[in-house]
């Protein structure tokens, strides 16, 4: 492990002299390329990487990779955590090039070629960063608690609790108006994660808690999309948004079409609306509506004095690299890359795969002294679901929605997780759940300090 025992007090000049000599001590060895993140893009690069004469050291926070276009189904309690995450190590196994490192980067140190974590820095030759994104909140940081968004395990079984605990705390509520807001849901923002979530959160409430409570019908739940454009699915064409709204509908899913959030509190939010001004009492608000780049790539810009865009992705050369650091390259949710459409790529799995592949790709290229071509994007298509038996699908120029998406959805989602075993058990648990309704997941595992109190 190429891996420097990094005290806080350590002198930045000694630590500069440190890379330099251990750099020379170590030039019999591989080319050292260090990953940052095993998401989709740096797991996918690390793989590419299997066959290379590198030596891989892939840094992760968690030490799992995680398929989020499923995390909806852990928040509804569809499946479990374990369902959908894999740990780094267990598809790295038999990888003898790449060693797995769990902790978090805080710093990269773009002069000294080094990633620090905690007390330990590592020396890189070529560096992958693909460190991903977090919920932006519009410069409305302080609606975070009160309206958690979906983007790792925890945000998951979090909204899990609070949508669960707020079909406890209706059932003993006795006023009517207070149970009315427990049982009102609000989710903000109409793209592809707010459609699958509100669709889900319909079936938990028409179908799967059907039959659980005594003082409350979970049926009376009301489930609110609000969205600030005039159609769900912004970036699908407009004939699949109006069937994905109109399979909304038929959900019991109320749809607010170009209203914007002003406010979010414990008890309530305002939106504003083409009608004007209006309060919505509701307990439990959901957050599905921007993104920004991992707070690293604003660093990274900084440190390496290359631009990024208003969403901090830092914006990449056609190969992907930084112009005045070509050893550093960053990919998938942190990078803006617009050479090839003129408009930076989109915020997906596919993106983020194949850049890991295209960059590793690059690495090669260049130890072989061989020239690399520009990245260039395949687009394989996009997909939605609203719920069972339901989903919209464009493949270039060809459309479907309903049914047939659906299958395609599902067989393209359980293809996509890392391991055959979790493709077998989720197959498994939505062939139960879908003769059932049953989604055995649904478990409050927060201690009450964590879900919204009764009033
Ligand atoms: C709810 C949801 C649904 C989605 N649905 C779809 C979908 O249906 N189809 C689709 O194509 N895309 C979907 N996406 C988008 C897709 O998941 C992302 O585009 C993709 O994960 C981006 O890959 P990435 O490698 O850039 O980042 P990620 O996959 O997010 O990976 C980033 C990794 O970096 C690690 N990390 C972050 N910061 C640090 C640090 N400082 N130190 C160490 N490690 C760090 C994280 O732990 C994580 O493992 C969805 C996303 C969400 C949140």
């Amino acid at each position: 492990m190429r891996c420097k025992d990094f005290p806080t007090s350590f002198n930045y000049l000694q630590t500069l002299k440190l890379s330099v000599s251990s750099a020379t001590e170590k030039s019999n060895q591989p080319h050292r390329v260090v990953i940052i993140g095993g998401g989709f893009g740096g797991l996918y690069a690390a793989i590419a990487l299997r066959k290379a004469n590198v030596g891989i050291t892939l840094i992760d926070r968690r030490n799992f990779h995680l398929f989020q276009p499923l995390l909806y189904q852990v928040a509804t309690g569809g499946l479990s955590p374990a369902n959908i995450a894999t740990p780094l190590r267990s598809i790295l196994s038999r990888q003898k090039n790449c060693e797995v490192v769990l902790g978090e980067v805080s710093t990269i140190d773009v002069a000294a070629k080094m990633v620090i974590v905690g007390h330990n820095a590592f020396e890189y030759d070529s560096l992958v960063v693909a460190a991903g994104a977090s919920h932006a909140y519009f410069g409305h940081d302080e609606w975070e608690p009160l309206a958690p968004g979906l983007k790792t395990i925890e945000d998951a079984t979090n909204i899990r609790c609070r949508i669960l605990a707020a079909f406890e705390a209706a059932e003993i509520e006795a006023d009517p108006i207070k149970r009315a807001a427990w049982m009102t849901f609000l989710v903000v923002g109409g793209g592809p994660t707010g459609v699958e979530l509100t669709g889900a959160l319909s079936e938990l409430a028409h179908h799967t808690l059907k039959h659980d409570y005594r003082n409350i019908n979970p049926s009376d739940a009301k489930i609110i999309l609000v969205n600030a454009s005039d159609r769900v699915l912004m970036p699908y064409p407009e004939d699949l948004s109006a069937a994905a709204m109109e399979s909304l509908e038929s959900r019991n899913v109320e749809v607010m079409l170009d209203t914007k959030l002003t406010g979010v509190y414990p008890d309530f939010v305002v939106v504003e609306t083409p009608q004007g001004v209006r309060q919505i009492p509701t307990k439990t608000t959901l957050w599905a509506a921007g993104v920004k780049a991992s707070a690293l790539g604003q660093q990274l810009a900084a440190a390496s004095g290359e631009p990024a865009d208003r969403t901090g992705r830092v914006i990449v050369q056609p190969d992907l690299s930084l112009a005045l650091q070509p050893e550093i390259f960053v990919i998938g949710d942190m990078a803006s890359s617009s050479h090839q459409t003129g408009k930076p790529l989109p915020g997906v799995a596919s993106v983020a795969m194949q850049q890991g592949n295209y960059v590793a790709d690059v690495i090669r290229r260049r130890l072989a002294g061989k020239p690399a071509t520009a990245f260039h994007y395949r687009d394989y298509g996009s997909m939605a679901t609203i719920g069972r038996g339901s989903a919209v699908a464009m493949f270039g120029k060809r459309r479907f929605s309903g049914i047939f998406a659906w299958l395609i959805w599902l067989f393209v989602h359980v293809l996509k997780l890392a391991k055959f075993e979790n493709r077998v058990l989720v197959l498994l648990q939505w062939a139960w759940h879908y003769t059932t309704w049953n989604q055995a997941a649904r478990l409050i595992t927060q201690s009450s300090a964590s879900v919204p109190k009764k009033t």
